[in-house]
């Protein structure tokens, strides 16, 4: 079983990598920012919650957040591995995350970290508000707020990582076909 989580801050390309990497490796794909929108365009009662975190760009309380992950993983338990896509977030995640993951006789493969400067990833997210109708894509405060929440809350999670021997940095600036195999060759590398 492969298990991969994809790290980087908000816009470093989580997502679009996720599409390639999932069909390549027959992975099923978690994105907890998806998940929660669609619970949001849904009116469940989880997206009510998280509707107004999302909207102001502030992590949503790692309870809510670790139960919807759980769910999806155990609603899911014939896949062939997964990709974390915007989870873990907090240490209290990570560690709970292994704990689960430990219960069901799976484990993590790698942290794979998209890498690009905060520049570029302000004019990206920017641009996908542009076209997509992401409210905290659309306020350049509101995508400040990410970064900080990042910055404070999920970049600890490099040494937690690390310190399992588990973290592996790729240059996240280039085209995304470029990218795609710097990923590629190195989770092959890791097989
Ligand atoms: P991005 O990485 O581009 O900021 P995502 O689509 O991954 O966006 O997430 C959007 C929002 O969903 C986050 O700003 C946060 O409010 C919420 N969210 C997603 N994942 C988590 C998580 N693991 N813990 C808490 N909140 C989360």
């Amino acid at each position: 079983m492969i298990n991969l989580i994809l790290f980087g801050k908000p816009g470093a390309g989580k997502g679009t990598q996720a599409e390639f990497l999932k069909s390549k490796y027959q992975l099923f794909h978690i994105s907890t920012g998806d998940l929660f929108r669609h619970h949001i365009s849904n009116k469940t009662e989880l997206g009510i919650l998280a509707k107004s975190y999302l909207e102001e760009g502030d992590l949503v309380p790692d309870q809510v957040t670790i139960d919807m992950l759980k769910d999806a993983v155990e609603n899911n338990t014939e896949a062939k591995g997964f990709i974390f896509d915007g989870f873990p977030r907090t240490t209290k995640q990570a560690e709970v995350l292994d704990a689960f993951l430990i219960e069901k006789s799976m484990q993590i493969t790698a942290t794979l970290a998209l890498e690009a400067d905060d520049d570029i990833l302000v004019e990206r997210l920017i641009n996908r508000g542009i076209t997509s109708e992401r409210k905290d894509d659309q306020d350049e405060e509101k995508i400040r707020n990410r970064f900080e929440e990042y910055n404070n809350k999920t970049a600890p999670l490099r040494s937690f990582y690390d310190a399992q021997g588990k973290f592996y940095s790729v240059d996240g600036i280039g085209s995304i076909d470029g990218i795609t195999q710097r990923l590629t060759a190195l989770i092959d590398g890791l097989l």
